[in-house]
């Protein structure tokens, strides 16, 4: 939002960062490309991080595994966020790491954009300070010139996980703004 209306760009298509680039040739994402901020900030980040390591250290993500039925593929986003609020070590690794690329993103955003705050939607916003905390401290620590501005607001989307999708019901019903 700018100035208290959605940009939308030249073309319709503005306001995707999550398509922003940050992993040459990083993992492959749904738009074509690979190396999006989408596939290390989000909900199905959380959960290739949480395989991962489970595929690669089993030992550490016994409680991961646990609760995704035996196998690395069965571990899900919400059972990723119940082990890290069990205070399971291996879940709140991955909460980190995934905390740590939305800041940083954000921060490259901040020195683009400006904003005043930040709106965090999609599943992954129901985790709350198990994502923005690390989110949070990221994004000073990656904030050009950090020590001499006012810090952006970096809130979660009052409607959670349905943000998007109703979002784009009230664009349709206003198609002017
Ligand atoms: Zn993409």
């Amino acid at each position: 939002m700018i100035n208290g209306r959605l940009y939308r760009g030249q073309w319709g298509i503005a306001g995707e960062p999550g398509h922003y680039r940050v992993v040459p040739e990083g993992r492959p994402c749904g738009c074509g490309n690979r190396g999006c901020w989408e596939q290390y900030a989000s909900g199905s980040a959380l959960v290739a991080e949480a395989r991962e390591l489970a595929r690669r250290s089993p030992g550490a993500a016994v409680r991961l595994l646990q609760l995704g039925g035996g196998s690395a593929e069965g571990i899900s986003g919400p059972g990723v966020t119940q082990a890290a609020r069990e205070g399971d070590v291996a879940a709140l690794r991955c909460f980190e790491i995934v905390g740590r690329w939305l800041g940083q993103g954000l921060a490259a955003l901040a020195a683009i954009l400006d904003p005043a705050c930040f709106v965090i939607g999609g599943g992954v916003s129901d985790a709350g300070d198990l994502l923005i905390g690390p989110a949070r401290a990221a994004f000073a620590d990656g904030l050009t010139g950090g020590a001499y501005r006012t810090r952006a607001e970096i809130r979660l989307a009052e409607l959670g996980a349905d943000a998007g999708v109703i979002g784009a019901a009230d664009l349709a019903r206003r198609p002017e703004s």
